[in-house]
């Protein structure tokens, strides 16, 4: 039976450290549930979530290894969403990871990204570089999750790129060649499945959205109508302005906080698994809710 969390004796009276968005090869990290637990817990991580995009198939190892190791853990998933066509995503937490219309909406989103691929290798091909949805799937860990982060790490192995940001920047980002429209689950749907699973959802890395100030606080406005409570402010795209900013936002709408690497794997990603700066110490960190 897979609660939403555990070992609350073992936390801290403030936890110092804690970690909710990472990823693990059920989607595009490059290490398996169990060792990316192990490393938080190296890290001094006492409160830990793994948030895979759109599949919750790492949570029972997850858990197994937080257990084994002594450290808090809270179920997590990062949500694929779209917000009047900007791409966005959601960070759900602490949820009942068996509720069905939880399982069910992400089976459908999961499903979606095959076609999405395959249009996207269409496209690439269109601008001379074909094969790439074949290339792709060397890289895809989990054959039922497909991401632009395999692309990526395909297009970098046959030299399209030096890494896999380059990728992004000429290739995969929104408005470049292989970048493909998708309708994935609305901001409604995805924190309907979550609060209805009895968790907590969070915007994540709110920095990262090519939006005006207007537009986020549209955004922020609808998110909280629906049920919405939190949003990181602390995370590994984040810079101290950005920190500043959206620490005010969470003030303004009072939202909790949410604090996370987004960490996939020791070669793709610069901040490592708990090593982010504090929460301004005024925020009400989001593990409140989740435990
Ligand atoms: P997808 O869910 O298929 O749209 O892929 C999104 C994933 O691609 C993100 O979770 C990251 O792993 C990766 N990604 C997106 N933008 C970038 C970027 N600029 N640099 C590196 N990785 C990125
Ligand atoms: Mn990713
Ligand atoms: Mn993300
Ligand atoms: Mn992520």
């Amino acid at each position: 039976m897979l609660n939403s969390s555990f070992a609350f004796n073992r936390l801290p009276v403030t936890p110092a450290n804690f970690d909710f968005h990472c990823h693990s090869i059920v989607s595009d990290g490059l290490l398996s549930p169990e060792v990316v637990a192990r490393r938080a817990a190296a890290n001094q991580v006492d409160l830990w979530a793994l948030t895979d995009h759109d599949d919750i198939g790492g949570l029972a190892e997850a858990k197994a290894t937080a257990e084994e190791v002594g450290m808090a853990f809270v179920t997590g998933v990062e949500i694929s969403i779209e917000w009047k066509g900007i791409p966005i995503h959601i960070v759900g937490l602490g949820f009942d990871a068996k509720d069905p219309a939880l399982t069910g909406g992400l089976d459908e989103l999961r499903s979606g990204r095959v076609e999405r691929a395959k249009r996207m290798g269409d496209a690439l091909a269109a601008v001379g570089i074909p094969g790439v949805y074949e290339g792709a799937l060397c890289f895809v860990t989990n054959p039922s999750l497909i991401s632009r982060a395999h692309f990526a790490r395909y297009l970098v192995s046959i030299g399209i790129a030096r890494d896999v940001p380059g990728v992004f920047q000429h290739y995969l980002a929104q408005g470049k060649p292989g970048y493909v429209d998708h309708r994935w689950a609305t901001l409604e749907e995805a924190v309907r499945w979550i609060n209805g699973a009895g968790g907590t959802a969070v915007v994540a890395h709110p920095g990262r959205y090519k939006m005006s100030g207007a537009q986020m606080r549209s955004f922020l406005d609808d998110f909280k109508d629906v049920g919405g409570r939190a949003i990181e402010v602390t995370c590994g795209s984040h810079s101290p302005d950005h920190v500043m900013h959206f620490a005010r936002l969470a003030r303004h709408y009072e939202f909790h906080a949410s604090r996370g690497s987004d960490f996939h794997g020791p070669e793709e990603s610069y901040v490592d698994l708990g090593k982010l700066p504090q929460l301004p110490e005024d925020l009400k960190p989001v593990w409140r809710l989740v435990i």
